[in-house]
């Protein structure tokens, strides 16, 4: 089995291309002419060479190196992130149903899944993180729990061997959207898990220009996520899936190299006097970093710290960075930093954030492909900002 490098770069060595063109030609076609009928039923069945909501050539290498980086049997590749929750529960779910949900998952999952509960389709059970210990009793009757890993922006970990136990013993499918970990740091699947979602705008595409989401599971579940693809209708654009691939083919160097400066900013952060606490797992004083190593899983590109000051001063630490931008989303080559509170938690009361290790003096970090050094100065000149 080659390593995630090799995987990276050249997608699983199926055999199919010896020759040719190095690169995936980029397909401009929507619907395929056929010699005759015969021919044009197989390829409907195939789902691909036949109309582009089925299937595309520009999808499947996208397709086939995130199953293989996670050790799945398939992958299915959608418009957005979004459109792969939203396919979750067109493809398992029967109006009514009961989902639950991890109280730390990206925001967008949850204001999907509220959308879904106003609309009368789902049953709603929120978990708190605390909770995820005595997980089994609540999951009776459900039919997905959705769960985030490392979470945002507290980077806590999910004990996926362990959730993936009461989810077995409900037969309840666990879906853990591993976003801002990514396959080279997390494979979620050979820990118990059913199903891995990835937002592909992030680090898989990796250069904050395209949109895409994946999902990766058994050919059973994979097959009823292309239907739903292929019913709801959300496909990327071929061009989109080409720029993906791309991106995937740096993704492992890039991952590496990202959670390498990640440690060293840390670090760096950990000591200095306008720091409160840094949360980031790869450091020895995180609270799971055990877990981490149990679950074979890397530290990642993201971390989060508390600055002193409270809200005003982690305004007065993001306005004055200078290389690294104030936006929001991550995984790019960029380094970005937000403040929770007014970017993915700002729909949630003062108490809910609270409650989520949200405060309002926290400054959320995705490290991205700058040399150390120069992102430590960043931070050094913005963390002694003077107060204006
Ligand atoms: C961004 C993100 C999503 C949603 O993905 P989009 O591509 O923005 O639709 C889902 N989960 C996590 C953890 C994310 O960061």
């Amino acid at each position: 089995m080659p390593g995630p490098g090799t995987t990276s770069v050249h997608g699983p060595d199926d055999g199919e291309r010896r020759s040719g063109p190095v690169n995936t030609p980029v397909e401009r076609a929507t619907t395929y002419r056929f010699e005759n009928t015969d021919a044009l039923v197989d390829a409907s069945h195939a789902g691909r060479g036949f109309y582009t909501r089925y299937g595309h050539a520009n999808f499947e290498p996208v397709e086939a190196r995130f199953a293989a980086l996670h050790g799945a049997e398939g992958a299915v590749l959608f418009a957005s992130g979004m459109a792969a929750v939203a396919a979750v529960v067109q493809a398992f779910c029967r109006a009514g149903d009961r989902v639950a949900v991890m109280a730390d998952v990206y925001g967008g999952t949850r204001a999907l899944l509220d959308h879904m509960v106003e609309r009368g389709e789902l049953v709603l059970d929120v978990v708190p993180f605390d909770a995820l210990d005595a997980l089994e009793e609540r999951l009776h009757g459900t039919r997905v729990f959705f769960a985030e890993t490392p979470t945002n922006p507290s980077l806590r970990l999910v004990d996926v061997p362990r959730v993936a136990a009461a989810c077995k013993a409900t037969e309840t499918l666990l879906v853990v959207d591993g976003t801002f970990a990514g396959p080279t740091q997390l494979r979620p699947l050979p820990l118990g898990a059913d199903l891995v979602l990835e937002s592909a705008t992030k680090q898989l595409a990796g250069h904050s220009d395209v949109m895409g989401g994946l999902l990766a599971g058994s050919a059973e579940h994979v097959a009823a996520l292309a239907n739903a693809r292929r019913l709801y209708g959300a496909v990327p654009d071929p061009e989109t899936a080409w720029l993906i691939e791309r991106g995937m083919k740096t993704l492992d160097v890039r991952a590496r190299r990202q959670a390498e400066t990640a440690g060293r900013v840390a670090r760096w952060l950990d000591g200095h006097d306008a720091v409160l606490e840094v949360r980031y797992p790869g450091l020895e004083v995180h609270p799971q970093h055990a877990l981490l190593e149990r679950l074979g899983a890397g530290p990642g590109a993201m971390l989060s710290f508390r600055v002193t000051g409270g809200g005003d001063g982690a305004r007065r630490v993001i306005d004055a960075l200078e290389l690294i931008a104030n936006a929001p989303s991550l995984g790019g080559v960029e380094s970005l930093a937000s403040l929770p509170r007014f970017t993915s938690h700002a729909h949630l009361t003062p108490e809910e954030r609270t409650a989520l290790g949200v405060t309002d003096d926290l400054v959320r970090l995705s490290v991205g492909l700058e040399d150390a050094d120069d992102l430590i100065d960043d931070l050094d000149r913005a963390l002694r900002a003077p107060a204006t």
